[in-house]
C-alpha cells in the first residue's frame, strides 16, 4: 500500500514561521500514522524558488537570487530537522531534475495544442505573484491579501486553454464513486470552489516575458514558465514523473493528499489537476486544505512582531511538546487563534497535568511498592480495553479524517480515564489493605498507558519512545506499534512484562507558571 503526501513547496521570500510549521508537522503527523499503519510512505516538501517576489527580495538583501534561495532554502531544512519531519525528500524547484521536468511538462502541453500564444492586459498583483480581476478586489481597489493596488500589466504570454476543464473537473470533484474523483476537503471550502468551478474558467498565462528568473519555456526562449505552474510541477518530479518511464518512486502517483493552507486551494484543486489532466497524468486524489491563524487576534506580521519562529517554539516548549501543541490548539481545517497563553495553558493541561503526571505518579508507585518492577499477575483488561476501544474507535476515526486536533483530544481522554481509575481504586490505601488487587491496578495502569504510547508517537516521536522505556516496555516502540496495528490480539496482555525493570522517571513537562 503506497501513500503519498506533500505539503506545499514554500516559496522562499520569506523564512520559516508557525504557519510553515503547522503545516508541516500536520503532514509529518500523518506520515507517521500512515507508516504505523503498514503503508509505504513517501512524504516530500521542499522550497519554490523562482519568481518576481524572490529577485525583489534577493536584491534587498544584497544577493543574487541563486545565492538567497540556496541560504533561504537551508533555513527550511534547519527548521524541519529541528521540527524532527520525516520527509522522504526535499525538492528545490532550481533541481536539474525538476527544471527538465517543469519544461518536459510544458512541452507535452504545447505538443497538445492546450498552450498558445496571446497579448493580454490585466491587473497582476506582485504580493500574489498572479493576475487579478477586478471582481476579486476589495472596496479600495486592493488585492485582498496583500491590500495593494494591483498594477496594469501588457505582456505577450503563452495560455494554458483551463477553460476546457471546466466539465471534467466538476464532474470529478462531484462524483465521489467516479474512478478518479479528486476529494476536497474541508467540504465548505469545497463548496467554495464547485460554485467558482460552475462560473467558468478562464484560460491561465503560463509564461512570463519579462522575467529571468525562472525556467525557461522550451519552445521559446525569451519566456519562462510562470512560477506557479513550476512549482505544482514539483510534486511529480519528486518521484520521477514523468521524465523516467520505469522508476518504481512513480507508483506513488496520484498523490493521496496535497496538504496546504486555504489561500492556495484554488491552484491546488482545479489549475494542478487541470495540467495534469491535459497532460495525460492522473490528478491528486485529495486536495486539503487548513485555515488561516491570527496570533493572539492579529494578522502574523514582521511589522506588529508577532511572528513565531520555529527556533521560539521548540526553545521554549521542547520539540515534541511544540509540535504536539501547535496542531492541538485550534481546529483543523476552520480559522484559529494561536497565542504563548494558549500554548502554555494548553501545555499545562495536556502534557504537564495528564501525560506527565501519569508517568510520574505511575512510576513513583511503582518504585515505592514494588522496587521498579512489573508485578506478576493476571492481567484485569476492563480498563486497557475501554482505552483500545478510544484509540481504535475515535483516534483512528478523527486521524483518518485528517482531524488531528480531535484525535489529540482522543488521547488525552484516554490519559484521563487512566487518572481516574488511579483515582477511583486508590492504590495508596491498597497498598495497607490488599497487595494482591494493588499489584492487579498497577499492572493494569502500566500496560493501558503504554498502548496510548503507540499512537501518541506520531505527534511525540522522542517522548513517547522515552516514556515506554521509563514504562520497562519491552521492543522498539514505533515496531511495535506497526506489529500491533496489524495484530491486536496479540498483545492483549499488554507491552510490559511482569519482572521488567522501570527506569526512574525525570520530570518531563515541568509546569508554565
Ligand atoms: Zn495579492
Amino acid at each position: 500500500m503506497k501513500f503519498y503526501i506533500t505539503t506545499p513547496i514554500y516559496y522562499l521570500n520569506d523564512v520559516p514561521h508557525i504557519g510553515h510549521s503547522y503545516t508541516t508537522i500536520a503532514a509529518d503527523i500523518m506520515a507517521r500514522w500512515k507508516r504505523l499503519k503498514g503503508y509505504d510512505v513517501f512524504f516530500l516538501t521542499g522550497t519554490d524558488e523562482h519568481g518576481a517576489k524572490i529577485v525583489a527580495a534577493a536584491k534587498e538583501n544584497g544577493k543574487s537570487p541563486q545565492e538567497f534561495v540556496d541560504e533561504m532554502s537551508e533555513k527550511f531544512k534547519e527548521a524541519w530537522k529541528l521540527l524532527n519531519i520525516s520527509n522522504t525528500d526535499f525538492i528545490r524547484t532550481t533541481d536539474e531534475r525538476h527544471v527538465k521536468n517543469a519544461q518536459n511538462i510544458i512541452q507535452l502541453l504545447f505538443d497538445k495544442g492546450l498552450i498558445y500564444k496571446k497579448k493580454y492586459t490585466a491587473l497582476y498583483c506582485v504580493g500574489c505573484e498572479k493576475f487579478i480581476l477586478e471582481r476579486d478586489l476589495d472596496e479600495n481597489g486592493c488585492c485582498h491579501d496583500h491590500k495593494t493596488k494591483p498594477q496594469l500589466q501588457s505582456e505577450e504570454n503563452y495560455f494554458f486553454k483551463l477553460s476546457q476543464f471546466q466539465e471534467t473537473l466538476l464532474e470529478r470533484i462531484l462524483d465521489a464513486n467516479h474512478k478518479e474523483h479528486i476529494e476536497i476537503q474541508p467540504i465548505e471550502r469545497r463548496n467554495e470552489i464547485v460554485g467558482k468551478l460552475k462560473l467558468g474558467l478562464d484560460d491561465i498565462s503560463v509564461s512570463r516575458a519579462a522575467l529571468d528568473w525562472g525556467i525557461p519555456v522550451p519552445f521559446d526562449e525569451n519566456h519562462t514558465i510562470y512560477v506557479w505552474v513550476d512549482a505544482l510541477v514539483s510534486y511529480i518530479t519528486a518521484i520521477g514523473y514523468p521524465i523516467e518511464k520505469n522508476n518504481p518512486l512513480t507508483a506513488y502517483w496520484p498523490a493521496d493528499i496535497h496538504l496546504m493552507a486555504k489561500d492556495i486551494l484554488w491552484f491546488h484543486s482545479v489549475i494542478w489537476p487541470a495540467i495534469l489532466i491535459g497532460a495525460g497524468l492522473a490528478a491528486p486524489k485529495k486536495v486539503y486544505s487548513h485555515g488561516f491563524f491570527t496570533i493572539d487576534g492579529d494578522k502574523m506580521s514582521k511589522t506588529i512582531g508577532n511572528v513565531i519562529s520555529p527556533q521560539a517554539l521548540v526553545d521554549k516548549f521542547g520539540v515534541d511538546a511544540a509540535r504536539y501543541l501547535t496542531v492541538s490548539l485550534i481546529p483543523f481545517g476552520p480559522d484559529g487563534d494561536i497565542s504563548w497563553s494558549g500554548l502554555n495553558l494548553k501545555y499545562n493541561t495536556d502534557l504537564a497535568n495528564n501525560l506527565g503526571n501519569l508517568t510520574s505518579r505511575l512510576n513513583k508507585m511503582l518504585q515505592k511498592y514494588f522496587e521498579g518492577n512489573i508485578p506478576s499477575v493476571k492481567h484485569n483488561a476492563a480498563l486497557f480495553e475501554k482505552v483500545e476501544q478510544i484509540l481504535n474507535e475515535d483516534f483512528t476515526k478523527e486521524m483518518d479524517a485528517f482531524q488531528i486536533h480531535k484525535a489529540s483530544d482522543a488521547l488525552q481522554r484516554a490519559l484521563t480515564l487512566i487518572n481516574q481509575q488511579i483515582e477511583n481504586d486508590a492504590p495508596w490505601a491498597l497498598a495497607k489493605t490488599d497487595m494482591e488487587k494493588l499489584k492487579e491496578c498497577l499492572f493494569s495502569y502500566i500496560q493501558s498507558f503504554d498502548l496510548i504510547l503507540l499512537y501518541l508517537f506520531p505527534y511525540m516521536p522522542i517522548i513517547s519512545k522515552k516514556i515506554w522505556e521509563i514504562n520497562g516496555a519491552q521492543g522498539d516502540l514505533e515496531e511495535i506499534a506497526k506489529d500491533y496495528l496489524a495484530n491486536p490480539k496479540k498483545y492483549k496482555d499488554g507491552f510490559s512484562k511482569a519482572g521488567a525493570k522501570l527506569q526512574i522517571a525525570e520530570v518531563l513537562f515541568p509546569r508554565i507558571q
